[in-house]
């Protein structure tokens, strides 16, 4: 059996077994364009990538209608590099980011989806903005502050632990106050769940997951 027909089949089992209205972002991340490909055609268009640096090389060998989501933390000077075609940038964790996103969408005249990234992990390391820096990120938006973006939800990633119940704790967090803001202005976008943990997430109110290795294997 080769490689390639099992990542198929991995992403198919996975598709098969996940509610129909959740949305899944396929992590291709160090993996190879011709890897993604063999997704691809199993009809998978969304895929993220941590690296803009390698997301910039992947894209002239993929085909054009792939929605590219960022994932992994965006440095504001490397913005502009992606500004131009990437779909969703999943990974908001400052304002200032959010503050040169909106600029150079504008400057390509397009709007561009964001979801902010909040902090739910005990783990000092996990970028993410602070409940209170969310909320007033929020506010600002819906006072017209980001004119070239669109704040279409959440994005949180749970503590590295085997504790099912601390992992259901944030996640259950993270579905607080993302309908809290809802109430404020409709949010579409929950994005919480990765191969270990995206069951849990979805039991939770995850609407989309990012999943990597569960379909790819392991990472090197
Ligand atoms: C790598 C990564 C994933 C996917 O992780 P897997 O465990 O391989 O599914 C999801 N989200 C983010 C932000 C990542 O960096």
């Amino acid at each position: 059996m080769s490689e390639n027909f099992n990542i198929a089949e991995e992403y198919k089992s996975i598709v098969q077994n996940l509610p129909p209205t959740v949305q899944l972002t396929v992590v291709s991340k160090t993996q190879s364009a011709e890897k993604i490909k063999e997704i691809y055609n199993q009809g998978q268009r969304i895929f993220g990538e941590n690296k803009v640096q390698e997301l910039a090389e992947k894209l002239p060998l993929l085909p054009d209608d792939i929605q590219w989501h960022l994932i992994g933390h965006l440095q504001t000077n490397k913005v502009k590099y992606i500004a131009e075609f990437i779909d969703t940038i999943q990974s908001v964790d400052s304002e200032k980011l959010l503050i040169e996103i909106d600029r150079q969408a504008e400057k390509f005249s397009r709007k561009i989806k964001v979801l902010l990234q909040v902090r739910i992990a005990a783990e000092e390391t996990k970028f993410g903005l602070e409940i209170s820096e969310v909320k007033e990120l929020f506010q600002e938006y819906l006072s017209g502050k980001f004119p070239n973006v669109e704040i279409s939800g959440l994005m949180g990633m749970a503590t590295f632990t085997d504790d099912e119940n601390q992992i259901r704790q944030e996640f259950s967090f993270l579905k607080q106050l993302f309908d809290q803001l809802s109430k404020l202005q409709p949010l579409t976008t929950l994005s919480m769940g990765m191969s270990d943990d995206y069951q849990t997430a979805i039991e939770c109110g995850s609407t989309s997951v990012r999943i990597g290795s569960a379909i790819f294997g392991a990472r090197n």
